[in-house]
């Protein structure tokens, strides 16, 4: 047992290397290796439920010595900032979030039916005169509210 434990978070360790550098990375692999622990649940918001602890290096603390427990545990919370930066600096605002037309404003505005989209101060002076979506020429019978999406 304590043989398998040890070369299993030998291999978490030097996977972690490998999973900082890769762009798909989910922090979630790991915390679910690693199980429930006050690090986790802290970063989850949610309290942990009783159903979600699969596996708890906390239950093995007869196999593994608290030093060994801290390593990983410090290990983790590397991790979960390294992601939580790595999210931060991903842009929010890129070019593909600007008004087409005016490159001034976000896009706010969705038209109907053909949901192409602008500002609202483009879409409404452009409505003022001209009832044709600035893109596609279909004649718009309404203008929706837009929301980015929440980056995933
Ligand atoms: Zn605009
Ligand atoms: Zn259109």
């Amino acid at each position: 047992m304590t043989v398998f434990l040890l070369s299993c978070l030998c291999r978490v360790a030097r996977a972690a290397a490998v999973l900082l550098s890769d762009p798909c990375f989910q922090l979630h692999s790991i915390q679910h290796l690693l199980g429930e622990s006050e690090l986790l649940s802290s970063f989850r918001a949610a309290p942990p439920s009783a159903e979600h602890k699969h596996f708890s290096l906390h239950t093995y603390t007869d196999y593994i010595s608290p030093e060994e427990q801290q390593k990983v545990e410090r290990m983790l919370s590397f991790l979960t900032n390294e992601s939580k930066e790595a999210a931060a600096s991903a842009a929010p605002t890129s070019e593909e979030d600007l008004c087409p037309i005016c490159y001034a404003h976000p896009i706010s505005a969705v038209f109907k039916p053909c949901s192409h989209k602008s500002c609202k101060a483009c879409i409404n002076q452009h409505l003022m005169n001209n009832k044709e979506c600035f893109f596609c020429k279909a004649t718009i019978t309404g203008v929706d509210d837009y929301s980015k999406p929440p980056a995933s």
